[in-house]
């Protein structure tokens, strides 16, 4: 009987459950949106129950289908929105405090104190990452000091911290297994990516009792087996990513040089940069991208919090579209730009100019600006925005001739072509551009023997269409001296 791999997608909006046959074409899709919570400006939070509960709902929509479809469950991998924060009680399993999720900026000013009395450096060197409420440890630490006696329950070895994939594994293995791996943990500001241990002097900085934190796995490894009396069988956890690295492995992008981004919600780009982690001059990000048989795979992030959700804006806070796939039409129904540059810093910018305090501004508007000139403004920026992170790994050193693009934007192809115009280089979208389900279902058949290596994977990728670029330099770079004169008068930090 042959078999699929079910990978699990826990993301911001929404908890996916995918099954992937045993060549890697996906079989079957199910997805369950859940609330957001927004208690405060600048707060986000989800209730990790219900992560819980439509992440178990869409699973067992998925077990149904392998049933009713004759085929076992060879193994399970994770995927999910990295950085968000959950602590609960060991023994009941109960949550202490809501999930505190990535977008969320309580702790700017704890940051902003902590780089006052001048730890970024430090801070920089193990783990990659800045001193920036979007990691986890200062939301661990804004835990622990504001929820009623809970740091002297986290003294006392009573309480776990997890990312996503680490608290879901808790429940599927009936609190068996606190474990996660190492692309999640990079990414808490407590893991030192050198040495590929959580570090002691971060944990004293931020204030976080050791006893708090889960063993680190390699990304395909045993995590756990699922509790019968959950889901009627023992299935057993294989692969974990969060949901940018799973990207890269979904996209295949194995060798050093090889570079993704994704464009959903936000944008993510990631350079694969090998077994040296590379430290950028230009604020992007070192991170682990993968890490199989303990040997460490480094990559170098530019993360930019708004790109699919501009358009988000432009359909329900505007309402000057219907749908995010009428903004294909109306940019390709004019010739230019008209002179239009719109600047979508709506919660800041992220990388390379991490301003949080900036927010966003159209310039150029006249007479004849409508609504197609708007959408048009709105998907160029994300390009430009792209520009920006190439241009910061390209300074770093790095010479990409391709991208490899997936997300919910890229099934617009204006947007495409526009992106590989101005990046010069030829930009790819692959048959399947669920790469991030992908990507946790690969490592998890990694480890179960589905797929053989790296190699094997990489083999599999399929282009779907190359976009080649085709502006002339000239108009290329006055486009691109428009967007920095605009991008430089949002900046709160130039
Ligand atoms: P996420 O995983 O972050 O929720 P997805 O990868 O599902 O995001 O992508 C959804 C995003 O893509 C939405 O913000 C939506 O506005 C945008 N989007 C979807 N289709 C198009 C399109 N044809 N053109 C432009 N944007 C699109």
């Amino acid at each position: 009987m042959s078999r699929y791999i079910l990978s699990i997608d826990q993301g911001t909006t929404s908890s996916r459950a995918m099954l992937f046959d045993e060549s890697g074409q996906s079989a079957f899709n199910a997805q369950q949106e859940f609330t957001q919570h927004f208690p405060k400006d600048g707060w986000v939070e989800h209730n990790p129950e219900e992560i819980w509960t439509t992440t178990l709902g869409v699973v067992r929509q998925a077990l149904h289908r392998a049933r009713s479809d004759k085929r076992t469950i060879a193994a399970i991998g994770i995927t999910n929105q990295r950085e968000t924060t959950v602590v609960w009680d060991r023994s009941s399993g109960e949550v202490v405090y809501n999930a505190i999720v990535w977008q969320d900026r309580r702790t700017a000013g704890y940051c902003a104190r902590l780089r006052l009395q001048g730890h970024e450096a430090m801070v920089s060197a193990k783990t990659g990452l800045l001193l920036d409420p979007y990691f986890s440890g200062t939301k661990i630490n804004w835990i622990l000091d504001n929820v009623d006696g809970i740091r002297a329950r986290a003294e006392k070895g009573e309480l776990a911290f997890g990312t996503i994939d680490c608290f879901l594994i808790w429940r599927l293995t009936g609190g068996r297994s606190h474990v996660t791996d190492a692309t999640n943990a990079s990414r808490t500001l407590l893991f030192n990516i050198h040495q590929q241990c959580w570090d002691e002097d971060l944990l004293a900085l931020l204030n976080v009792p050791a006893s708090l934190l889960p063993e680190v796995f390699d990304c395909a490894a045993d995590f756990g087996i699922t509790s019968e009396s959950l889901l009627g069988e023992e299935i057993p956890i294989a692969g974990v990513a969060g949901d940018q690295q799973a990207a890269l492995v979904g996209q295949a992008c194995f060798e050093p040089g090889m570079i993704k981004s994704t464009y959903g919600t936000g944008c993510f780009m990631m350079l694969n940069t090998g077994e040296q982690a590379l430290t950028s001059s230009n604020k992007l990000l070192t991170t682990v991208g993968y890490r199989l048989k303990g040997k460490t795979t480094y990559a170098l992030e530019g993360s930019i919090f708004v790109a699919g959700a501009a358009i988000q804006w432009l359909r329900d806070g505007l309402g000057i579209i219907d749908s995010a796939q009428q903004s294909e039409a109306l940019a390709a129904s004019l010739d230019s730009n008209h002179g239009l540059y719109l600047v979508p810093a709506f919660t800041g910018l992220g990388a390379p100019h991490w301003d949080p305090d900036a927010r966003g501004a159209i310039f150029g508007i006249t007479r004849d600006t409508g609504p197609a000139q708007l959408v048009r403004a709105t998907l160029e920026s994300v390009c430009y925005q792209s520009f920006d992170l190439l241009e910061a790994t390209r300074r770093d050193g790095s010479t990409p001739a391709r991208l490899r693009i997936d997300g919910g934007m890229v099934q617009n192809n204006w947007l495409c072509q526009f992106l590989a115009d101005l990046l010069g280089i030829v930009v790819e979208r692959p048959a399947q551009t669920e790469t991030t389900a992908l990507g946790a279902a690969y490592l998890a058949g990694l480890q179960v023997g589905i797929f053989s290596s790296p190699d094997d994977i990489a083999a599999r990728w399929q282009v779907e269409r190359e976009f080649v670029p085709a502006m002339d330099d000239k108009t290329r770079k006055l486009l691109l001296a428009d967007w920095h004169t605009a991008v430089i008068k949002v900046r709160t930090n130039a």
